[in-house]
């Protein structure tokens, strides 16, 4: 942690703002616990990045949440390029006032420098080739490699650092780990599938029921979501649906929540948000 904190810090010498990437899906179990004393105060943009999969009603509660913080923030798509030729626009409306400066003292202000920061899986290499417009190899991951910094020009507004700045995702809350292993951005093997899918299907009950019931063809809405038997009867209804039966009748749970995992990530259960900014979650980690 402290190796990936300095190797950060050592680039915000290099750049005028960083741009942080969150998931749209989980705005604040995407965020690094740390990502306010990691950047020190650097101009920041924030990108709820997976757009395209998050509730849009929900992404713009985000926008609105995150504005209120006072922040600068836009949503994107990564992998169409939804927004993303925004991105250059609006880094420099965030330095008006340091370019501003430049332009009186005669100077030719050049474009602004940025560093791209996030967890892992959040979108950031995906990010970098949108912006550059060609593939990047991504050579952050690998230890090793020995390469200089090299800017890859977005547009004539805004150039970026290659290789991005990689934060850790949040190990200790227990409901972000389990949001993050939804969503694809922690391994399954370090959470069990059954109780991701657990997790997922208690969210969708309570939150997307009628899109929930329809894909599956469900009929009977759990009266109480704290009540364990009726998610699991939810999984098992969903098994059987979907074919998932082992001898006797009985429902393979484990093949049922691949199931379950698979088609929330595709988004085929629709656009889906797994945390909005003003029901039970905590608002501000700091
Ligand atoms: P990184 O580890 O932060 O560099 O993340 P990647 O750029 O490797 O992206 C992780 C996964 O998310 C890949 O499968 C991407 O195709 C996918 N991805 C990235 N951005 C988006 C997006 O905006 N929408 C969707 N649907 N998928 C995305």
């Amino acid at each position: 942690m402290t190796r990936a904190k300095r190797q950060i810090q050592d680039k915000l010498k290099l750049i005028d703002i960083a741009i942080e990437l969150l998931d749209a899906r989980i705005p604040i179990s995407s965020r690094n616990p740390m990502v306010d004393d990691i950047l020190q105060g650097k101009p920041r943009l924030i990108i709820l990045n997976k757009a395209d999969l998050a509730d849009p009603v929900t992404t713009q509660q985000w926008m609105d949440y995150f504005q209120h913080e006072g922040f600068s923030v836009i949503s994107v798509d990564s992998s169409s390029g939804t927004r993303v030729n925004e991105i250059p626009g609006k880094a420099k409306e965030i330095l008006h006032e340091k370019i501003a400066k430049q332009i009186a003292k005669g100077m030719n202000p050049r474009a602004v420098r940025g560093l791209i920061v996030g967890i892992p899986n959040v979108g950031k290499s995906t990010l970098i080739n949108r912006l550059a417009g060609r593939n990047i190899a991504a050579t952050g991951d690998k230890p090793g490699v020995t390469k200089g910094q090299q800017w890859i020009k977005a547009g004539t507004d805004l150039e970026l650092l290659d290789t991005p700045g990689i934060l850790w995702p949040k190990f200790e809350d227990q409901q972000a780990g389990y949001r993050l292993a939804v969503t694809g951005a922690i391994k399954e093997q370090i959470l069990n599938v059954d109780d991701i899918a657990y997790f997922a299907t208690k969210e969708l009950v309570q939150r997307y029921w009628p899109t929930l019931s329809e894909r599956y063809g469900l009929e009977s809405q759990p009266s109480d979501i704290e009540d364990n038997e009726q998610i699991v009867a939810v999984m098992e209804e969903i098994g059987r649906r979907r074919g998932c039966l082992m001898g006797g009748g009985l429902v393979d749970l484990e093949k049922a929540s691949g199931i379950i995992l698979r088609d929330l990530r595709a988004g085929k259960l629709g656009r889906i948000t797994l945390e909005a900014p003003y029901d039970d979650m905590p608002l501000r980690e700091k």
